[in-house]
């Protein structure tokens, strides 16, 4: 099990617990380090930072950033980013502008396959409405007695050819990808087995990630199989990227993997955070059966080549 946690959400986009409650349970649960890394906003970091140092973990300020790559969306998630660098805020600050006008079409959509109210219905569930998402759409069908659950909905309504749905126009992905590192990240490419594309066109989606300036992709996350796991792990040594992990964590039961519960990085992999400092804070120092301070493996540097 890993007590790294590099992708996780909190009600600042479409996460079920509050950042201090998204630290604490992570605390609870196992995790040492754990990047917040809400949709298209850094506003939850100041609150995560401050339940990070009571709850003993070391946090990591990350984004997870909504891109058009090939007129398809795809996420990249920032790490070790600087949340007050004006590019990267400016550019969020427009994505999140996008979200309003995509939700009122979204709504009408809807109505147009009978569903009324659904505006105002998902922003209900939207803490922070300049996040509007497809998540609290999705909340609002379940709670209307439309779908049974969240992952049902994403199979019936809001995906291409379903009601609900609207093709958007994200963030440049190669500004993207420059926001973050100008600021002093990492960028990583998010979940890259949930894309659903052939061979082709995920070999070039990964190459052109690389050539913008990408450092790391995804490989252990809630959103892959294990099968998964091995094969991001082989596109990572292939396309020389550090790999990441990371659970994609919501809520309880609308998440597939629950914070703590995450496989470690297949053997071969260099993890992403290889050279990062809070690795060997004392935050990050894990209790060993016979009560002295010793490292879990994972976080331990020497090990990786
Ligand atoms: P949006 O950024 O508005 O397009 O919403 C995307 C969000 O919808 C993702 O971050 C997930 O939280 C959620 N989502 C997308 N596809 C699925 C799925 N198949 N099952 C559950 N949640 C999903
Ligand atoms: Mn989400
Ligand atoms: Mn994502
Ligand atoms: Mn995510």
């Amino acid at each position: 099990m890993s007590p790294i946690d590099l992708h996780s959400h909190s009600t600042v986009s479409d996460g079920l617990f509050t950042p201090s409650e998204l630290i604490r349970r992570a605390a609870a649960q196992g995790v040492r380090v754990l990047a917040l890394t809400d949709h298209d906003d850094v506003a939850g970091l100041e609150e995560a930072h401050e339940a990070a140092s009571e709850a003993g973990i070391a946090l990591v300020n990350g984004v997870e950033v909504s891109v058009t790559w090939n007129n398809r969306s795809v996420h990249i998630v920032g790490l070790r980013i600087d949340p007050a660098y004006k590019p990267l805020k400016d550019g969020l600050a427009a994505i999140r502008a996008g979200r309003g006008e995509r939700a009122r079409l979204m709504a009408a959509e809807l109505e147009k396959a009978g569903i009324q109210g659904s505006l105002e219905g998902a922003y209900a569930y939207a803490a922070n409405p300049g996040i509007i998402s497809r998540t609290h759409f999705a909340r609002f069908l379940v709670e209307k007695g439309i779908v049974k659950d969240t992952r049902t909905v994403f199979k019936k309504y809001l995906v291409k050819g379903k009601p609900g749905y609207v093709a958007h126009r994200w963030a440049d992905f190669t500004d993207a990808v420059e926001w973050i590192r100008a600021s002093g990240g990492i960028a990583v490419l998010a979940h890259p087995g949930r894309y659903d594309l052939g061979r082709t066109n995920l070999a070039s989606l990964i190459a052109d990630f690389k050539e913008a300036g990408g450092e790391a992709i995804e490989v252990v996350t809630g959103s892959h199989t294990a099968d998964q796991f091995a094969q991001f792990a082989r596109y990572a040594k292939e396309y020389d990227l550090l790999a990441s992990c990371g659970s994609d964590f919501h809520g309880l039961g609308e998440s597939h993997m629950d914070l703590g519960r995450l496989p470690d990085l297949p053997s071969g992999c260099k993890p992403v955070w290889h050279d990062w400092p809070e690795i060997n804070s004392p935050e990050c120092r894990v209790l060993s059966p016979e009560g002295s301070a010793t490292q879990h493996s994972a976080l331990s540097t020497q090990h990786w080549g």
